[in-house]
């Protein structure tokens, strides 16, 4: 059993800021007080105890007051992205069998017809009526489903449970620490784990959010440089955006901004160095959608002798790897008590562990210290003449090279070596293809070097923004 997180946290700090959001903000306890009133228009509409409700609605207050509904209300919230194309989401409101859509009244019409769509507005207009709160939850209730990328396959539906979050959130603490005078910068969506985490945390440790409903590296620059916020969860691109902001209007860090968590994908090393340069605490983390949150984050100190490296597992997450003998590249396999039990829908009878192990699909290994490092997908590995290849590896080169943009890497089948690298480029600036293959020739073993460079206008990108690089080769189609 655990508490009802938004009950004790209205209990404990009543008078504490919650959230911040443009000049508006709530207390948990007036958090608190809206949710229960939301919670009882729920149960009038019949959608509590483990009912399963889909959402779909921009990262505003008035997400954050009908999650906290919800999670009173005991629902399985299953968060749709906003992003996706309305037959990913008809996909996910079938595959998730959910009992009712709920859906901010701006984004109804990214939605499939559907009998089960309850607006916001209508569920505003709902009579109120009243409902036993339970002041505890079952530490196995599924507070969250949330659908993975989809970057190598399907996205998969996997059940968050209560104490999937709270260990992670604790954990989290006991890495990067907490200080009363935290605020979380939140412009990641709430739909994705990032977000959710951030309203996790925010409860557990009775700390602020500023929440944005879209990024903007202009504001977050600001918020960073004059110390309103002290933490803030990013990806790679967001972190560039905000470092070339900083150095453009030449200013540092505020020395109570203690951390920027960068996930969903690995940081490159300039942005560390440039963020160095701004006094920018950057810590890398890895995570994914089964395993709520991070797995391991290197900590700041740690960043410039272990570049490159996601860190070491949090305090109660253990890391192996699945190597052939002899080899110390393999999958990584992850345990703790942040691993989701089980995956929902036409996947719900694929165990999400084995012998306890979640077997990630990435590829990495561990240092001599245990520190991370992730290479790659096993599903994008390039076998050439008998010799493994990683795109990332072949990306990361791309990228350091000053005209390009963007850079994806796939393998394309060829007669004699089984499978040669191929590279998919974005430009900034104009420049040959022998131009881009002789600077791969200077970085990179031959057999690394990609044997064709095509330039394109944009690169395929799923609902979350990742590289599909399954999808590259139809990009020769149009060329
Ligand atoms: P799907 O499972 O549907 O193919 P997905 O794995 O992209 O999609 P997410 O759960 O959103 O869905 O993403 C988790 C993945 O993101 C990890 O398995 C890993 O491949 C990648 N990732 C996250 N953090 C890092 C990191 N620090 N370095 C490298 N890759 C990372
Ligand atoms: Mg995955």
């Amino acid at each position: 059993m655990q508490p009802n997180w938004i009950k004790q946290r209205a209990y404990l700090t009543p008078n504490r800021v919650a959230l911040s959001y443009g000049d508006q903000e709530w207390t948990f306890n007036e958090l608190y007080l809206q949710s229960v009133q939301l919670a009882y228009k729920l149960n009038t509409l019949h959608l509590t105890n483990g009912k399963r409700v889909a959402i779909l609605a921009p990262s505003t207050p008035d997400l954050v007051e009908l999650l906290y509904a919800c999670m009173q209300a005991q629902c399985e919230v299953v968060l749709l992205n906003g992003r996706l194309a309305k037959k990913e989401l008809a996909y996910q409101i079938e595959d998730a069998e959910v009992d009712a859509i709920l859906v901010a009244n701006e984004d109804l019409a990214k939605l499939p017809e559907d009998t089960r769509i309850i607006t916001f507005s209508k569920l505003y207009q709902t009579s109120e009526s009243e409902y036993n709160i339970s002041a505890h939850w079952d530490e196995d209730f599924a507070l969250t489903i949330m659908y993975t990328s989809g970057t190598t396959g399907f996205p998969k539906g996997v059940c968050q449970t209560v104490s999937n979050h709270s260990s992670s959130a604790i954990s989290s603490a006991l890495n990067i620490g907490i200080s009363e005078k935290d605020t979380w910068l939140c412009t990641v969506p709430i739909f994705h784990i990032s977000g959710f985490s951030i309203l996790v945390r925010s409860l557990l440790y009775g700390m602020k959010i500023r929440l944005y409903e879209k990024f903007d590296a202009k504001k977050c620059a600001q918020e960073i440089i004059k110390g309103t916020v002290t933490k803030m969860s990013v990806v790679a691109v967001m972190l560039e955006n905000i470092l070339s902001e900083m150095e453009r209007i030449g200013q540092k860090a505020h020395p109570v901004f203690s951390t920027m968590l960068a996930g969903g994908g690995p940081v490159p090393i300039g942005y560390l160095q440039r963020a160095e340069k701004l006094n920018l605490r950057v810590a890398q983390t890895y995570g994914m959608t089964e395993t709520a949150s991070q797995t391991a984050t290197l900590a700041n100190e740690d960043a410039m002798t272990h570049i490159g490296s996601a860190g070491k597992p949090l305090f109660f997450n253990d890391i192996k790897i699945d190597a052939k003998d002899g080899e110390r590249v393999g999958e990584i396999l992850i345990r703790g008590p942040h691993v989701t039990p089980k995956y929902i829908g036409q996947f719900k009878h694929k165990p999400t562990t084995i012998d306890g192990w979640l077997h990630t699909g990435d590829v990495g290994y561990l240092d001599e210290e245990g520190y991370l490092y992730v290479v790659d997908r096993r599903s994008d590995l390039i076998i050439s003449g008998g010799e493994n290849i990683y795109p990332a590896e072949i990306e990361n080169v791309l990228l350091a090279h000053p005209n390009v943009k963007e850079a994806g890497v796939c393998g394309m089948d060829h007669d004699i070596w089984g499978q040669v690298p191929v590279a998919f480029i974005v430009l900034k600036e104009n420049i040959s293809e022998q131009n881009i293959i002789d600077f791969c020739e200077r970085n990179l073993a031959s057999y690394k070097v990609p044997k064709e460079v095509h330039f394109v206008a944009n690169l395929p990108r799923s609902g979350s923004n990742k590289l599909l690089r399954r999808n590259l080769l139809r990009l020769l189609d149009d060329l």
